[in-house]
């Protein structure tokens, strides 16, 4: 899944593990980095990026790399590695 941020032109692909649709809108990490961190930044809807293309087909056996964005199945965005992760 690939979003893009049209305010500062950042661009993140985010693995989805799950067979299921994903958000239109999700945050942008290089706006809004404390939402990943704790939750503690305020998303104003122009920090918000929007979902382009889909980049891949799902692929259950795909591993992310530390660092990649990942759907999880509470339907929150986490960086993979990051401490949170309840995959592994
Ligand atoms: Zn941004």
């Amino acid at each position: 899944m690939v979003y893009e941020h049209e305010k500062c032109g950042h661009e993140e692909i985010i693995y989805n593990p799950r067979d299921s649709v994903t958000p239109f809108l999700i945050p942008c990490p290089n706006c809004c980095e404390g939402y990943y961190k704790n939750r503690a930044c305020i998303i104003d809807a122009s920090d918000l990026m929007r979902h382009q293309i889909a980049l891949m087909n799902y692929q259950p056996d795909f591993k992310p790399p530390q660092g990649m964005f990942v759907f999880h199945d509470d339907g929150i965005v986490r960086r993979e590695g990051d401490g949170c992760d309840s995959t592994s």
